[in-house]
């Protein structure tokens, strides 16, 4: 854990107690700081005293009481507690902010660890856990966190050889002002949380703020494939004092990183070579991890990692789980858990990485337009659709595709299964990759491919 000591004998305030606002508690208390803790739910609240903090009613007027407002990321801006801190002029922060003020109190970069940043709508995790991968294999201590995994205040401290790897959501980035990263990635943009955002205008902003802070400090790597991101880049690019470097996941990139037939071309210095073949990376599979690998190798070259070392540790990549995660094959049938697609951007890159595909989909919709699953839906065999989108889903699916709504995962699986059984000669594939959110029929998408996986190992010992 990384104590903030900034609050010493002063007064915080905490709103959202899951996984970052809990960090937070623990990290103030054991910096010296007299913590109030709220939550919409008593049963937190409460909870919370274990770890040192003084349950409160921030919203009515506590919160006035105390320096700053520590607010869980996924707590809507316009909710009565930060609504309440505004009033009272308590500045609202996210933890991620705090892990800045604790690793740089004088805000200065350079200073001790290095702090990698990623972002973007598709690929944040993938991308974050390849970039820890490749700078551990290459010998550095690394420390990988943030929206992904572990919060921020509960990594391990590092010295100057170490470097922390943070994932950041949109939501995050609203929520600092002082985190500035010395390498900062932005994967991809397209539209999602646009209930929290308003519009693509401002959602595209939130991304934006990865790259805050100065200019000559902080090396901006993106990839350049889709115009939301090429657009950051020419702005970003302007400014001759920024390192800014353009990867693509899709062609070759006079400058910087880019792919060529499957393969990885360095062109940041000297002749272009290719320096990996991302068709033998078995954690790497689809073009969309083609992206996440040249934005992931163009942070680690930045940080002066040798490309060698990087194309190692390219190869030794096993990739997350619930992302295209190979979990059996039963009868000449495999079985491919993609629980993390939760949205409809996600599941077009999975659907093109497999023919023919029994497609399992649905839950709850964030946004129905199925308008990017087009060039791929000549792939889909059958669609197998559950949750509370299944209808609206087969609607707009016909006449094209062939459906069936199946309400639940497992009559989804059991005939998914069935079907693809009479293809099996043909490489069929049984996918779930939802395009839709859990929370309507599991806890969250790691509960939805839990559950798949455990249906699939059901069939497989029913099949020996
Ligand atoms: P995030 O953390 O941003 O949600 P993940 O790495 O967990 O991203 O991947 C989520 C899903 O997004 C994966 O299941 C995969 O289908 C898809 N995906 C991964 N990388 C990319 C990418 N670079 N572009 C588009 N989709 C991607």
């Amino acid at each position: 854990m990384i104590p903030v000591t900034e609050y010493r004998n002063d007064t915080v305030a905490v709103f959202g107690l899951g996984r970052s606002g809990r960090a937070a508690v623990s990290a103030l208390v054991a910096g010296g700081a007299d913590v109030l803790v709220d939550d919409d739910s008593d049963d937190r609240r409460a909870g919370a005293a274990t770890l040192g903090g003084r349950p409160a009613r921030l919203a009515d007027g506590a919160v006035a009481d105390a320096r700053i407002l520590v607010l869980s990321p996924g707590v809507p801006l316009d909710h009565p507690v930060p609504a309440a801190a505004r009033a009272a002029g308590v500045a609202v922060v996210g933890e991620t902010d705090l892990f800045a003020r604790a690793v740089r109190p004088d805000g200065r970069p350079f200073q001790g660890a290095r702090i990698v940043g990623i972002t973007g709508t598709n690929g944040k995790s993938t991308a974050t856990a390849l970039v820890g991968h490749l700078l551990a294999e290459a010998g550095k201590r690394v420390q990988i966190g943030g929206n992904f995994g572990t919060a921020a205040l509960v990594l391990d401290p590092l010295d100057a050889n170490g470097v922390y790897v943070l994932e950041m959501s949109s939501f995050q980035l609203e929520l600092t002002s002082r985190l500035t990263f010395d390498v900062a990635g932005l994967l991809n943009v397209s539209p999602d949380h646009l209930d929290r955002h308003g519009d693509m205008r401002s959602y595209v902003a939130a991304k934006k703020r990865i790259f805050r802070g100065k200019a000559g400090a902080c090396a901006a790597v993106i990839a350049c494939d889709d115009r939301h991101t090429a657009a950051v880049f020419e702005c970003l690019a302007a400014n001759a004092a920024r390192r800014t470097i353009a990867v693509s996941g899709a062609r070759r990139v006079d400058g910087g990183v880019g792919v060529d037939g499957g393969r990885l071309i360095d062109d940041l210095g000297g002749a272009p070579r290719a320096v990996a073949d991302l068709d033998r990376c078995a954690g790497l599979i689809g073009d969309h991890n083609r992206q996440n690998a040249a934005l992931a190798y163009a942070i680690c070259r930045t940080l002066g990692i040798d490309s060698g070392a990087l194309a190692r540790g390219l190869s030794s990549f096993r990739g997350l789980p619930h992302r295209l995660e190979p979990v059996g094959e039963i009868a000449g049938v495999r079985y491919v858990n993609d629980s993390k697609a939760t949205n409809v951007a996600a599941t077009a890159r999975a659907l093109a990485c497999y023919r023919p595909v029994h497609w399992i989909a649905g839950g709850r919709a964030k946004d129905l337009d199925i308008g990017p699953l087009a060039p791929v839906l000549d792939r889909v065999r059958h669609a197998y659709l559950i949750g509370e989108a299944a209808g609206a889903l087969a609607d707009r699916l016909a006449p094209r595709t062939a459906a069936t709504v199946c309400e639940t995962l497992e009559r989804a699986v059991a005939l998914a299964a069935r079907r693809a059984a009479a293809e099996r000669g043909d490489g069929a594939v049984v996918l779930l990759s939802p395009a839709c959110a859990s929370y309507d029929q599991f806890r969250d998408f790691e509960a939805r491919g839990e559950r798949f996986k455990a249906l699939v190992a059901a069939l497989a010992e029913a099949a020996a």
